[in-house]
């Protein structure tokens, strides 16, 4: 089957020279999972920004699903991240003043669902990521590994073919870290999880090593 996303020979150059990335490549096929590590300011959060569409490179071609995403127009970009990529971040960023299930329904805005449908499968995808019991409670009702659940849930309820995470585990305990983990990699998205966290990276099948900007080692790529 083809590649979810395809990143080939991006380059991010910022004003004044400096490169966050040079000619990386990689690519990801569906339900792949891999881990991004190397020290801080090597590029891994830009190199998943692009990977994101959040951000475009300054040279090189990123592919969602096989297309070009420098020859969408904005708002065509803006469907292809609806639709096929999901967000996780190390701070949850879930809204404080809805509950878990009105969280997890937004992350269904974008995909003309109605209204009724959306809560049904928010709590759907709740349920999956063992929340049924917490529906109804706000983030701050709630356990940093559960806010990073109802996360995960808000990230998937679109059923996205990738999912990007930054740093997923950072702000957790090293059980609700386990826990997510787990949830993470039994999916059967795509995803992709920056880490600084060596158990995290072992949890993972493949593992991406970034260094001032440049791939070191791609254990995915065959020798
Ligand atoms: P990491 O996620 O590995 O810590 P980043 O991708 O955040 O690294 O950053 C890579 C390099 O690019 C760093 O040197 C950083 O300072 C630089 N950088 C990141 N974003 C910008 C920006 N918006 N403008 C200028 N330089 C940036």
């Amino acid at each position: 089957m083809s590649a979810v996303i395809e990143v080939e020979n991006v380059t991010k150059e910022y004003a004044g020279g400096l490169y966050a990335l040079r000619e990386v490549s990689l690519t990801v096929g569906p339900g792949e999972s891999l881990a991004i590590v190397g020290p801080s300011g090597s590029g891994k959060s830009t190199l998943l920004n692009l990977m994101g569409t959040l951000d475009r490179p300054s040279a090189g071609v990123v592919r969602i699903h096989g297309h070009d995403v420098a020859t969408l127009p904005d708002i065509r970009l803006a469907a292809v991240r609806a639709r096929w990529i999901g967000f996780i971040f190390q701070q949850f960023f879930l809204t404080r003043h809805l509950s878990a299930i009105d969280n997890v329904a937004t992350g269904l805005l974008y995909h003309g669902v109605p209204h009724r449908e959306r809560r049904r499968r928010a709590g759907d995808t709740l349920e999956r990521v063992g929340l049924g019991n917490r529906l109804g409670h706000r983030p701050g009702e709630l356990s940093g590994g559960e806010q990073q659940r109802v996360a995960i849930a808000r990230a998937i309820v679109g059923e996205p073919a990738l999912l990007l995470a930054d740093e997923p585990t950072g702000n957790l305990d090293q059980a609700s870290g386990a826990q997510i983990m787990r949830i993470l990699t039994g999916l059967g998205t795509a995803v992709v999880i920056i880490t600084h966290d060596a158990s995290v990276a072992a949890a993972l099948p493949r593992r991406l090593e970034i260094l001032d900007g440049r791939v070191r080692v791609d254990t995915g790529v065959p020798r």
